[in-house]
């Protein structure tokens, strides 16, 4: 199995810290783990110790190697039969037609999470853990994410999407737009990047006009909403035409929104799991993970991110997250777990559905 992790993304240091945790957790009996590093830059980094080369910032690579992909000679590193066949860190040769080597991209955001990865995985022809092309650039991009759920009559906040070429020309008319639009408090957010990175809740016009420009550092293309007031209920699903959802989760943010040092560095956000819901609630809950996931295409897996407003009692669809954070201390993993599955199943589980899919695209 080949865990590929860094890349070109505002979330670099999140996937090195999701990698870390895969590698520590995958039973190498079964698997032979060849880890690949991205740079920032986007240069792959295949020998040594790519995770130790990218933590301490030795930027030493090339570009895709794209011999890796097509290498034959990596069809002998499939998960083996059962624990026990051969010694750890051991691969053994298997029969051909058996499929080639399965490759995680345990990368957040821009260049791994986004379809691009997926992309030159499909096109290699080689199984990879998680959801496809489409599923993963429609996850990533919060405004056709959105326009898609609205579509299928799930529940979204109402936001406005600009482009930065307008905003660059008259950038008073679109912060006066979004301020007229939703008022104060409200979210700006890039449309393409994950972990709060660049998300801010302006409270006044010289706050959203630093916001927008703050969100148009990151992406071409920015979102505006309606701040909700609200509970922030997590899903997790795995599973490709028949998904298992998991029980949902809660977030307490630890700061006034769940931002990225309350995410990475601070240590005061809680989750609550399973969230505290009456039953029917999480109920809604779990449905309209799994409306948003089949919504998208989804495969492998995903956190869908829920709010559900205080007052009301309405859910809203937020989000899907279709690289979600994979540390042990991580929503998904730690959904997955309340629900039965404990993390080196799930990682087995992740591969098991990725080879299921490959065969299936055959
Ligand atoms: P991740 O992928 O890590 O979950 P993200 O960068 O994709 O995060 P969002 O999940 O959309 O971004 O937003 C980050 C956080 O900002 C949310 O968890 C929530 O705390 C807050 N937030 C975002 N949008 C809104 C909103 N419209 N109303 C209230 N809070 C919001
Ligand atoms: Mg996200
Ligand atoms: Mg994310
Ligand atoms: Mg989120």
């Amino acid at each position: 199995m080949y865990l590929i992790f860094g890349g070109r993304s505002g979330e670099h240091e999140v996937s090195l810290m999701s990698a870390r945790n895969v590698l520590e957790a995958i039973d190498k009996s079964r698997y032979e783990v060849i880890p690949v590093g991205i740079t920032r830059e986007g240069r792959w980094i295949r020998s040594g110790d790519p995770l130790k080369a990218l933590l301490e910032g030795v930027e030493r690579g090339g570009g895709i190697p794209v011999a890796l992909l097509a290498d034959p000679g990596v069809r002998d590193l499939v998960p083996l039969a059962s624990p026990g066949d051969a010694a750890p860190g051991v691969s053994a040769a298997r029969p051909s037609g058996d499929p080639p080597a399965v490759f995680f991209p345990v990368l957040h955001g821009t260049y791994g999470e986004d379809g691009t990865i997926q992309g030159l995985l499909e096109m290699a022809g080689v199984p990879y853990v998680g959801c496809g092309v489409l599923a993963s650039a429609v996850g990533m991009d919060k405004a056709v994410a959105k326009a898609l759920f609205a579509q299928a009559g799930l529940p979204v906040v109402p936001h406005r999407v600009f482009l930065r070429p307008r905003w660059e020309r008259e950038p008073g008319l679109v912060a006066a737009e979004a301020e007229a639009a939703f008022g104060y408090p409200c979210f700006v957010k890039p449309a393409n990047l994950g972990s709060s990175v660049g998300v801010s809740k302006p409270k006044s016009r010289s706050e959203l006009e630093g916001a927008l420009a703050e969100a148009f550092r990151f992406d071409r293309k920015v979102l505006v909403e309606a701040a909700v007031d609200a509970r922030e209920i997590e899903v997790a699903v795995l599973g490709n035409d028949d998904p298992v959802v998991s029980v949902p989760g809660e977030v307490v943010p630890g700061r006034e929104f769940y931002d990225y040092e309350d995410k990475y560095v601070e240590d005061r956000a809680r989750l609550l799991i399973p969230a505290p819901l009456e039953p029917a609630q999480a109920e809604e809950a779990r449905r309209l993970a799994l409306a948003a996931y089949r919504c998208i295409d989804g495969a492998g897996m995903a956190r869908v991110d829920l709010f559900l407003e205080r007052g009301s009692g309405r859910f809203y669809v937020n989000e899907v997250n279709t690289i979600p954070g994979f540390t042990r201390i991580s929503m998904f993993p730690k959904l997955m777990e309340a629900s039965g599955i404990p993390y080196p199943e799930l990682v087995d589980r992740l591969i098991q559905l990725a080879i299921e899919r490959w065969r299936d695209r055959q």
